[in-house]
């Protein structure tokens, strides 16, 4: 009978898998292991093919082997360590030692260890020690009473002859099944195969003697054969070794410190037996965990990047989460991890790529801040798990707020084997995952696709098997070329090919998936964000006290440390909210034991303030002239300059009659606004006095706390489900009367007690006088689960979009649903406001620490147009972390009407950074107080000055500012000192540019670009 082309295929398989054991040509058992778990202090024997170890746990091995005397020492030897293997993040991972030397690291995809010659010496006994990790387990779905399969660890004698054989002969089989049936290489390829499977001798009984002698003229006709099969394809995958190592995640940071030993020494090993394989790695944070407790390992990795074989990258000290991560932070995660990498490594030895591979959105501001440190290049894949819309571009010039560019590149390849469309950086190199790469390609001019191939995770990075692939698809018919990369030479390539054709993505790149990452453990973004607001107050205190004060000493390197643990917990699975309860319990008590400390820091700061200066103080830590009223008396107290510290009443502040707060059980009402509440809480009517306008529409409702189901169908710590958000399954309930609170005319409050569901929500509105901002403190004692808290506020607005304040400044998104691209974006990202307006005026909602959000048209009955902002407050799917977000929360949110044109950034500071009070034991000695550090001499100012502090280099004071309303301006800053120099200076506070200071010594004239962030070296005289 004549074979069908399947029947064909399945025998060339069948036979093929047949010669794979042939890989190892001899194999002697060791004795068996001893192993100790967890924290038990005896060793018990392992038998070879048993059952061991629960998930979770930690463990030890030990054992010795010695070479037997038929193996040849230029044999090549390794030890195989069949530990167990349950699949995905399900197995053992551990860190191999022989004789108290770290070798490398073993787990699911590394089970076999070549010897090294100092360890394959005959006659010689050799003690092994495993240390590790049982894996993950139950936390995925997996069966917790599942136990680990202890195989037979052996010593091997490995033929490599048939091992590179074996992978071309795989390849071409690979490469066989994914052609499309119309390709002529698909036939030709399967004839090549199996005639040279009949070259080799698997005569039965196979004994191996035959077969090996006639491998090396197998590969020879098979490479013959292929040379002939096909032209090239025209794309070509530039593949770099890779391991994408979450710094937690279903594991806690205490875990992931030991995957990254393991991952490094793994691959450490392995570039000793492949010289073409180059390894890339971000996250300098990985690194000085390595550099801590391996210091020869780690020595053998300097030597890797001179040798330009180990590229560090990727620009910030761990790969952050970009939404959440504030302003200042975004500065310092660049901060520290370019310094980081220069001190270990040199200059210049870093690649200049911001590698974000699996961050969930990314702002526009974020190309500058990353120019501004020096980088070149960005690199993502995440834009490829849009759940709407398909990103339009592969590589592109990513254009930021300010006009600044990275050369971006999204890479195609997606996970091996598979023709789906989301696209990875744990790439396989195979002819599946290529050929499906070039079918993602969206413009197929282009023939240079990235691929960061090797497992992450704990799976060690890139595999032997891969290593082998790469050079079996160097060149291959039908399928694109395999070509060993540097990421830098990656971008360089591009950057040289096309340049300036490449198409341009203007703005933020959103992400239409994980919008409850906005929201989700909101404890964690309660500690990042409180931590991002002291550490910006202590900076500035911490500078006038070294300005000022004789022999105090500025703390940089606690500042180091808070810095480290703040932009630490930044990462990517962390601030969000994806992972599971022990990491943010363990986040609680780093953040503990940090406000515990910053607190101290702060209070020497301001100890040695008082002490200098005497008498009572007020501290103003922000850009703006604000008043401070007591809410003890009727008394206001006292203005504070920007960036002073002044005493109350030196610059008294008094409030007319007209100003003062009348406060009523439903109404609060000042001189600018009166706002008129309904029985539950919510607005049904908010009055702009000065142009005599009302905000809310006659259907009221402005306010609402409303709760919603939270069952999203994937991933529901990160995911909400928009469908569900269409309509509320509960409100507001309760009948207690609303209680006036405050009322003595300078700040009057009124309380609300309600419920929803189970939980108790109690909401405070306050007005203060002369004010336009109505302030909400909603305390939530909160019991759901799977269930979303919003406070929405319809609004009587004409508006087509809205604008939200980012990172570094601000960007106007849509709120009509015109295109798909619109209705995506259902909950966006935003930092401290949201504006609505029209031409004849708006609102603009503020919050203290809360991230998603979204303005969106409606119509009332009349046919009027509306604009909802909403505000989410709370997400709790059960998810990875059963217990997250339950408990007391505290909500901060306020209503500004914005006819009285304030800047919305500066409210914001206004709102979130109180003044701080101050006063010395010893009132007797008061010192004259020098004026405000720096200040604006125009109005408006067109820039706001975001962070004081001493340059870490501690040779100067650095001042960062911004232009924040998207427009070209300038500005004049007077310092309240004189001032010897002042240069323009990059994120990394490198010296730029000299500015002229004027006569005085005290003033400087900027000019900045729109929304342009600029870094001030002040040295004063
Ligand atoms: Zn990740």
């Amino acid at each position: 009978m004549f074979p069908t082309f399947k029947q064909r295929l399945d025998s060339l398989a069948h036979r093929l898998s047949v010669l794979t054991p042939y890989i190892i040509a001899d194999t002697a058992p060791l004795a068996p292991f001893e192993l100790r778990l967890g924290d038990s202090t005896a060793w018990t024997p392992l038998a070879h093919n048993s059952y061991w170890g629960a998930w979770q746990t930690r463990f030890e091995m030990r054992g010795v082997y010695t070479i037997p005397k038929r193996f040849k020492s230029r044999d090549d030897l390794a030890l195989l360590l069949p530990l167990g293997n349950s699949g995905d993040f399900e197995h053992p991972e551990a860190l191999l030692r022989i004789d108290n030397e770290a070798v490398s690291g073993v787990d699911r995809n590394h089970q076999r260890i070549t010897l090294a010659t100092a360890h394959k010496k005959r006659g010689q006994k050799y003690g092994l020690h495993l240390s590790g990790w049982t894996g993950l387990g139950g936390s995925l779905g997996g069966d917790q009473r599942q136990r680990l399969y202890m195989g037979v660890p052996s010593i091997v004698v490995v033929d490599r002859a048939m091992e590179v054989f074996i992978t071309l002969a795989r390849t071409t089989l690979e490469a066989i099944r994914v052609l499309d049936d119309q390709r002529p290489e698909k036939y030709t390829l399967s004839e090549a195969l199996d005639d040279t499977l009949r070259v080799l001798d698997m005569t039965p009984p196979m004994r191996g003697d035959g077969l090996r002698a006639s491998v090396q003229s197998a590969w020879r006709l098979l490479q013959d054969r292929l040379a002939a099969a096909g032209v090239p394809h025209p794309l070509t995958l530039h593949g770099v070794g890779h391991a994408h190592i979450d710094t937690a995640w279903l594991w806690t940071l205490a875990v992931t410190r030991d995957k990254v030993e393991r991952t490094f020494h793994t691959v450490l090993k392995l570039m000793d037996e492949y010289p073409e394989y180059v390894f890339a790695a971000s996250q300098p944070q990985h690194y000085a965990w390595f550099r801590e407790r391996h210091p020869e390992s780690f020595a053998a990795l300097v030597k890797r990047v001179k040798a330009k074989r180990w590229e560090p990258m990727g620009g910030m000290w761990i790969e952050p989460d970009a939404n959440v991560t504030g302003a200042e932070s975004l500065v310092r995660q660049f901060m520290l991890g370019r310094q980081y990498f220069k001190e270990q490594f040199g200059e210049d030895a870093e690649t200049p790529v911001l590698w974000l591979p699996d961050t969930f959105g990314f702002p526009a501001s974020l190309p500058q801040i990353a120019a501004q440190a020096g980088m070149k290049y960005f690199f993502t894949i995440k834009l490829r798990w849009n759940e709407v819309n398909s990103f339009p571009h592969d590589s592109f010039w990513w254009q930021g707020i300010d006009g600044t560019r990275l050369l971006a590149h999204m890479s195609t390849v997606p996970y091996g084997g598979t023709s789906s469309d989301w696209a990875t950086y744990n790439a396989d190199p195979r002819p599946s995952a290529a050929y499906y790469a070039w079918i993602a390609q969206k413009d197929k001019r282009q023939h240079d696709v990235l691929m960061a191939y090797g497992w992450g995770d704990g799976g060690g990075g890139p595999t032997r098997e891969m290593l082998e692939s790469m050079r079996a698809l160097k060149q291959f018919p039908g399928i694109p070329a395999h070509q060993p990369t540097r990421v830098h030479d990656f971008y360089r390539l591009l950057a040289d090919k096309h340049g300036e054709t490449l198409p341009t993505w203007d703005g933020e790149l959103y992400l239409e998936t994980h919008q409850g990452t906005l929201t989700s453990q909101a404890r964690i973004k309660r500690m990042n964000h409180s931590a991002e607001k002291q550490l910006h107050d202590i900076e500035f205190i911490a500078s006038y006290a070294r300005l000022h004060v004789p022999g105090y000493v500025y703390p940089h390197p606690a500042l180091r440390t808070a810095w480290e643990v703040v932009c630490l917990h930044q990462f990517h699975d962390i601030l969000p909210g994806s992972s599971i309860d022990a990491v943010y319990d363990d986040a609680e008590r780093a953040f503990t034991t940090l406000f515990a400390q910053l607190d101290a820091v702060q209070k020497a700061a301001i100890d040695a303030i008082s002490g200098h200066f005497g008498g009572a103080l007020v501290i103003n830590t922000i850009d703006s002239l604000r008043h401070v009223f007591s809410s003890q008396t009727d008394t206001p107290l006292t203005m504070v300059s920007p960036f002073s510290v002044e005493r109350p009443g030196q610059q008294p502040l008094s409030v007319n009659r007209e100003q003062r707060v009348v406060v009523e059980p439903f109404v609060l009402e000042n001189n600018m606004l009166r706002a008129e509440f309904d029985f539950s809480g919510n607005l049904n009517r908010l009055f702009d006095k000065f142009i005599a306008r009302d905000y809310v529409p006659v259907s009221g409702g402005c306010g609402l706390i409303a709760a919603y189901e939270d069952r999203p169908a994937l991933f529901d710590a990160w995911n909400i489900d928009a469908a569900l958000l269409r309509s509320p399954i509960a409100c507001l309930e309760g009948d207690d009367a609303p209680q006036v609170i405050l009322s003595n005319g300078i700040r009057g409050t009124i309380e609300f007690r309600r419920r929803i569901l189970n939980s108790t929500v109690t909401i405070r509105v306050s007005l203060e006088a002369n004010s336009d901002q109505l302030e909400y403190e909603t305390v939530i004692d909160w019991r759901e689960k799977e269930v979303l808290l919003r406070a929405e506020f319809p609004l009587l607005i004409h508006a087509r979009e809205a604008t939200y304040g980012i990172q570094w400044g601000q960007i106007t998104r849509p709120t009509h649903q015109n295109t798909t691209w619109d209705a995506a974006q259902w909950e966006v990202a935003h930092h401290g406001w949201i504006d609505v307006s029209d031409a004849g005026g708006g609102v603009t909602v503020l919050d203290d620490g809360i991230y998603g959000g979204s303005v969106r048209q409606g119509r009332t009955d009349d046919g009027q147009i509306t604009n909802t902002v909403a505000l989410t407050l709370i997400k709790r799917a059960s998810g990875a972390a059963p217990n997250g977000d339950a408990g007391v929360r505290t909500l901060r949110y306020a209503l500004a009407t914005v006819s009285a044109g304030g800047t919305s950034a500066l409210a914001v500071q206004q709102f979130t950074c109180p003044v701080i009070m101050a006063s010395s034991s010893d009132a007797s000695t008061q010192r004259e107080l020098p004026p405000s550090f720096v200040q604006h001499l125009l109005a408006p100012a067109g820039a706001i000055v975001e962070t004081i502090k001493r340059a870490e280099d501690d040779s100067c004071f650095i001042v960062r500012l911004y232009e924040p309303h998207g427009g070209a301006s300038s500005t004049l800053l007077r310092f309240g000192f004189d001032v010897a120099s002042v240069h323009k200076a990059d994120i990394l506070e490198n010296a730029i540019e000299p500015l002229t200071v004027d006569d005085d010594k005290r003033i400087v004239t900027l000019a900045l670009r729109p929304f342009e962030i600029v870094t001030l070296r002040v040295v004063p005289a």
